[in-house]
């Protein structure tokens, strides 16, 4: 079992000292081994923030992160390196990661042998590179070619192998297709789906796009501001949602039009996270806000089986 919890909260320091943006408030998230979650919300939210937590690219400044019920800072460098420990990101453009001098073989061989994942000689070590450039769909015969030889896909598609070849068993996309053309898309998609199956893998899948998160997650967590606000199996949440602000998001995108749109945004615009609003975050743009909510944070509760939403609301009554 693979549980990734974080509580708690991320400060990122601006130009501007003492002032500080609190990125992600006290986000308890459970991802379980071999699911795919989808994390949505406006741009501007935390969800980047967020998925860098959980790839431990960026230390929360309070809370934890467990793994399979450990704290993942009482990991030897050993467990990390040579444990199942091992989770990798896939951004939106691979490229602003990868160094354009190196061929392909390079960028996809370099992590594994330096971390000591693939031993031998350099034709065990090449025939290794090989296998991740097949399982993400590339042509092998063209590991030597540099990253701007290659088209949109098949970057993303490099991004991917680099990712594989630490074997890693959760992945966190961040906004991995979004800058690809649909039909493009629907590729890689695909390919996350084949890896998923192949591999075991676990996915957080953070992404403004419904339709896609629709498509490719078991379950959904909706951010607002920073908060997670409402957390459900994905058939449920697109089904009944019960926040005001994932009923607004599904409002805003005609069904008929889920696989070809994503929401730019809410009526109004998302207040700044330097000084969000007082209780619920979302009650300036809430047409269902009421004193209450002006002042009183409201929790995570459950709604329905596997279903929690923040919300006054669900106290009425
Ligand atoms: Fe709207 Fe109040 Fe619910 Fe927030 S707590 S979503 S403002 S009704």
């Amino acid at each position: 079992k693979l549980d990734w919890v974080d509580r708690g909260l991320v400060s990122v320091g601006l130009a501007k000292p003492p002032s500080v943006v609190r990125a992600v408030d006290e986000v308890d998230l459970v991802i379980r081994k071999g699911e795919v979650v989808g994390l949505v919300g406006e741009s501007g939210c935390g969800k980047s923030t967020l998925g860098r937590m959980v790839a431990g690219i960026l230390p929360p400044t309070a809370g934890k992160l467990y793994w399979n019920g450990r704290d993942v800072d009482t990991l030897s460098d050993d467990e990390r390196r040579t444990g199942k420990l091992r989770t990798q990101m896939v951004f939106q453009n691979p490229f602003a990661s990868i160094n354009p001098r190196l061929p392909v073989a390079e960028i996809v061989g370099e992590a594994p042998r330096i971390h000591g994942i693939v031993r031998g000689d350099r034709a065990a070590q090449a025939a290794y590179v090989d296998e991740q450039l097949l399982r993400a769909g590339l042509d092998p015969s063209l590991k030597g070619r540099y990253a701007h030889q290659f088209s949109g896909g098949q970057r993303q598609r490099i991004g991917i192998a680099r990712a594989l070849a630490v074997q890693p068993d959760m992945l966190v996309c961040d906004e991995a297709v979004a800058a690809l053309d649909v039909s493009i898309q629907a590729q890689i998609l695909n390919l996350f789906m084949d890896l998923r199956e192949q591999l075991n893998l676990t996915y957080l899948f953070i992404s403004h796009d419904l339709g896609v998160v629709e498509h490719l997650s078991d379950r959904v967590a909706i951010m607002y501001l920073g908060r997670i606000i409402e957390e459900a199996p994905t058939e449920e949440v697109f089904a009944r949602p019960n926040h005001p602000y994932t009923q607004a998001l599904l409002a805003e995108v005609p069904r008929i039009e889920l696989t070809r749109r994503s929401f730019s945004s809410i009526k109004g615009e998302l207040p700044s996270p330097l000084n969000p609003p007082s209780g619920c975050h979302f009650h300036p743009r809430c047409p269902h806000a009421v004193a209450r909510c002006t002042v009183e944070r409201p929790r995570l509760k459950s709604v329905a089986p596997g279903h929690t939403s923040a919300c006054h609301l669900n106290d009425v009554g």
